[in-house]
């Protein structure tokens, strides 16, 4: 079946889209109470975040839109010291979609919502004039770990700079997909709780973290350079990447400092607590390939120290010039 604009109308029709498609993914006693707001029980501190998901295709290799609204909301949560608790589900539906794919895609959602923790607490859909397709908006809010203050201008010179697996992964594969390469690559799309909590809950002294998303670990470093008025030196050789990625961005012309994955983070450690941080994030859930790549330093920017010996400067991503993958 069609979505048409009768599924929009507030009617009998609409009725019918959320209790079928929506409300059975997420069935929960704050959601079924079907009020204009959900009231819920709160933290000292609490974090909240917000994205809009517009990704094409809808499914993809290790993922689907509806897994990537939640982990890429989730992951902002953590990202703070948070632990993730709600989350809300807003979509826009252009005519013409599919009930069948909007189900999988809500059935998605819900089972990721599961694995990270959050409940979904609130939803909206709307159907609008197109050509059948589906974005997603997502709000998420997170109660934020007593005493955690993490954020980019704490970077100071001396930190451990971590990555938690593989870059370019989710990159590569949304490529892939819209430029119809056959290849093994899979998104890296993943919710990061696991990791997160063993190092908060391990009291692991965290001063900066980012999801290495949209821009890549050059923007992230670039932006954390600039708040925190410290240089970051990066080891060329220790900066982990999918061999098959590492293949497809030579042939491409893509530097992986500028891809986005959709379930990596990068950590900015206090230097007692780097190798311990290290073994945690290894042992956790999405973990195992995680690496110490460089240490903050006095100065300005990001500096590669190359493979073959040399010193270049990374800069931020500029302008586009790459599809749309979240
Ligand atoms: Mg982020």
């Amino acid at each position: 079946m069609k979505i048409t604009m009768a599924h929009g109308s507030g009617g009998r029709s609409t009725s019918r889209l959320i209790d079928e498609v929506f409300r059975s993914a997420n069935a929960n006693p704050i959601l079924d109470m079907m009020e204009d707001s959900a009231v819920v029980d709160g933290a000292a501190k609490i974090a909240v975040t917000t994205d809009s998901f517009v990704v094409t295709p809808l499914f993809f290799k290790g993922g689907d839109i509806g897994r990537l609204a939640v982990c890429g909301t989730v992951n902002d949560l953590l990202m703070r010291g948070a632990v993730p608790k709600y989350i809300t589900s807003a979509y826009i539906i252009e005519e013409g979609a599919d009930f069948e794919t909007l189900s999988k895609i809500a059935q998605s959602m819900a089972e990721t919502a599961k694995e990270a923790g959050v409940t979904v607490i609130a939803g909206d859909t709307k159907v609008v004039e197109g050509n059948g397709g589906i974005y997603i908006n997502t709000t998420g809010v997170g109660f934020v770990y007593d005493g955690a203050d993490i954020r980019s201008a704490n970077c100071k010179a001396g930190d451990a700079i971590i990555v938690s697996g593989t870059l370019g992964d989710h990159h590569a594969a949304i490529l892939s997909e819209r430029m119809g390469i056959e290849n093994n690559i899979k998104s890296d799309c993943a919710p990061l709780c696991d990791m997160v909590r063993n190092m908060m809950d391990a009291g692991v002294e965290i001063h900066a973290m980012r999801d290495v998303t949209r821009g890549g670990l050059g923007t992230v470093l670039n932006e954390f350079s600039k708040a925190s008025g410290c240089r970051f030196e990066l080891d060329e050789d220790s900066i982990p990447i999918n061999p098959e990625v590492a293949g497809f961005n030579k042939i491409l012309g893509l530097n992986v400092m500028h891809m986005g994955n959709e379930g990596k983070l990068v950590g900015i450690i206090a230097p007692r607590d780097a190798e311990r941080a290290l073994k945690i994030i290894r042992n956790s859930r999405y973990g195992t390939a995680a690496e110490i790549i460089g240490t903050v330093t006095d100065g300005e920017g990001v500096v590669m120290n190359t493979h073959v010996g040399g010193r270049r400067a990374i800069i931020e991503l500029y302008g586009e010039g790459l599809p749309r993958i979240c």
